[in-house]
């Protein structure tokens, strides 16, 4: 059944309102009509089963028909600090495939070798595509909550990261392997862990001194291996070790 994510100002007494483009969607494109179904969900933890109906003026509207309470967001609450890459396919490519997998938030990170020169107008046409594909994965892969993407950040900006575990992946780290690292985290009895961030370089990597200002924040640089990953990749395969090693990866 088609689910689209619609925010808690359209739903009015058991009324969904559909933004334009999600009616155009709905009724232009997937065809359908009064009396179909679909559901939506609208950042709280609840689906919605919306039966279409028709208006006066043939707009759609929908009518809530049930209102479901839905566990299906992880319980570790992941902010993936993800550089912004010279390949915009790749950087989406990211946004897509850790929005299916529970990330709950995406921070756009600026280092000393990222590629692309950023700027407002750069920033600006870059958002609404990038909000448009997580909102498209977090729709197709069921979740209830729409991962928030925050403002592009610059590298010397993770010093506000103190409050919560955050690991930095660098292929040059000779001790510390993710695994370890994560099963402590999850198996510490004296400290429930809820939130964590994941920090990843760009194509070039991380300046040794980037490294080095995060291990001084408390920031634990972690291996995935002997093998140089690509950016994307390496942040897609740390979030699936969190994932996994919190026991998120269960019916
Ligand atoms: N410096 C490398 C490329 C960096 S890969 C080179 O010149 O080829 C891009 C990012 O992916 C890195 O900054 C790091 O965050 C992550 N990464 C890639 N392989 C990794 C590994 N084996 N362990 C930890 N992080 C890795």
């Amino acid at each position: 059944m088609h689910r689209f994510f619609v925010s808690k100002n359209q739903i009015k007494d058991n009324t969904i309102i559909f933004e334009k483009a999600i009616e155009h969607q709905i009724h232009n494109v997937l065809r359908l009509t009064a009396g179909n179904k679909v559901i939506v969900f609208d950042n709280s933890s609840f689906e919605y089963l919306i039966e279409l109906r028709m208006a006066n003026d043939n707009s759609i509207y929908g009518r809530i028909i049930k209102k479901i309470k839905i566990d299906i967001e992880s319980s570790i609450e992941i902010t993936l600090f993800q550089s912004i890459l010279k390949s915009k396919e790749r950087f989406e490519y990211v946004l897509q495939k850790c929005t299916e997998l529970g990330v709950i938030r995406f921070v756009p990170l600026i280092t000393s070798r990222t590629i692309p020169r950023i700027t407002s107008n750069w920033i600006s046409t870059k958002r609404l595509r990038w909000e448009k594909i997580i909102r498209e994965a977090a729709e197709q892969s069921g979740r209830v909550l729409l991962p928030e993407l925050s403002e592009i950040q610059h590298f010397n900006e993770v010093s506000k990261l103190k409050h919560h575990p955050s690991i930095i992946l660098w292929e040059e780290e000779e001790i510390h392997a993710i695994k370890n690292y994560l099963y402590v985290l999850a198996n510490d009895s004296t400290n429930y862990i809820s939130k964590i961030n994941v920090i990843v370089g760009p194509e070039g990597g991380f300046e040794k001194n980037e490294i080095q200002y995060a291990k001084n924040l408390g920031v634990e640089s972690v291996s995935l291996g002997n093998r140089i990953l690509r950016s994307d990749t390496a942040g897609i395969v740390a979030v699936s070790c969190l994932m996994y090693e919190f026991g998120q990866f269960s019916p």
